[in-house]
């Protein structure tokens, strides 16, 4: 077996003794003589593997019993037409755009009502977070949306903004769970899985139960309302339970390591070593403004398109995969979510170090 340093954005590397431990389980999930791949979702096995994940989940945020947990099929960008069509009572959203990810979502918000963007970065390419303490919220809007960290273009808000009393929608796909998050300061936050949890094809959304609305226009598609999936424990339809399980088997390995405090310490550590790097560098550099960096999408480049080019091949071969940069951002992309491991980190910079010296 040979596993390479893996730096996709997405889907992006599990925790080698998670994966262990579903290989194991793998034929026979515990005495049930089937894997989980092949188990009714309404079997009395599988609704304990799916209430220990939330319990597991619920534990490791800190989630309030007034919020709901559901698990959601259509990965991130099912939740950019979800959050309009279920939140709309004015049918005016506040969106501010801080990257790609943002700005997709405040384009398919457009189709369900009127989107004012209060604060963009796109002046800078998206490389800094605007000041979010005084912006002109509307009266009526319904909520105000943020994408936590652009997992394309590197950057994440350090700070909350005041949405002056609305409600805050985040998108946290590619940084939830890297750090302790007080969900009472959210209305809804949501993540698509396969960026810091498991595999592709699910959404985790944790919802203020006063959210979840039964009065929406009757046309919104009824897997397309938060009440469906509340009413019915995630289990409206058949839901992805083979994510749920691998999600919840994440779960458990991250109280293991200590849980989210726990967990925040390891990342910062990680991303300081690459970051301090980039700092030191004459051939890289960062393409966020410091207090603004990433510690999950760490995006750097020389300067020089071809350059890059032969830095990203060169990677490659000495078996670090995937530091292409998005082609918005162009360089490199090194994605460093709690399942790359500190000496991957350290194994790049070694690298690049060495790269630099040699291509001087
Ligand atoms: C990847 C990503 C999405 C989209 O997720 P899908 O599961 O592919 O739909 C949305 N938001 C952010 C911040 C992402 O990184």
């Amino acid at each position: 077996m040979s596993r390479v340093y893996n730096f996709s954005a997405g889907p992006a590397m599990m925790p080698l003794p998670v994966l262990e431990e579903i290989q194991s389980e793998l034929l026979d999930y515990k005495g049930s003589g089937m894997s989980v791949m092949e188990m009714s979702h309404r079997s009395k096995v599988f609704q304990t593997i799916y209430d220990e994940a939330e319990a597991d989940l619920r534990e490791l945020m800190n989630i309030p019993d007034n919020y709901k947990v559901l698990f959601i099929q259509g990965g991130g960008t099912v939740q950019f037409s979800m959050v309009p069509m279920n939140l709309c009572k004015n049918g005016v959203f506040d969106y501010i755009v801080t990257g790609a990810w943002s700005k997709k979502a405040a384009a398919e918000a457009k189709k369900y009502g009127k989107v004012n963007v209060i604060a963009s970065s796109s002046d800078k390419n998206f490389s800094y977070i605007p000041d979010c303490s005084d912006l002109p919220v509307d009266d009526d809007a319904d909520y105000v949306y943020i994408c936590e960290n652009e997992t394309i273009h590197g950057s994440t808000f350090t700070k909350l903004p005041n949405t002056k009393g609305k409600i805050l929608v985040s998108d946290q796909s590619s940084m939830f769970l890297s750090k302790p998050c007080n969900v009472s300061d959210y209305g809804v936050i949501f993540a698509g899985v396969q960026k810091n949890v498991g595999p592709a094809g699910m959404a985790i959304v944790i919802i203020r139960e006063d959210l979840i609305r039964e009065d929406l226009d009757e046309k919104v598609p009824v897997y397309m309302r938060y009440d469906t999936h509340s009413e019915n424990g995630s289990m409206y339809n058949t839901p992805n339970c083979w994510a749920i399980y691998a999600c919840g088997k994440v779960f458990k390995y991250l109280k293991s390591l200590g849980g989210l405090e726990a967990m925040n310490k390891i990342n910062e550590a990680k991303a300081k070593i690459l970051y301090d790097y980039l700092d030191s560098s004459k051939l890289f550099k960062g393409t966020v403004e410091k207090e603004f960096r990433s510690l999950m999408n760490v995006t750097f480049v020389t300067g020089d398109e071809e350059k890059d080019a032969a830095v990203v091949a060169a990677t490659k071969k000495a078996g670090f995969d995937n530091l292409k940069g998005h082609r918005s951002v162009g360089g490199l992309r090194a994605s460093i979510y709690n399942a790359m491991p500190t000496e991957g980190v350290q194994a790049l910079v070694d690298f690049l170090k060495n790269y630099e010296k040699e291509n001087a």
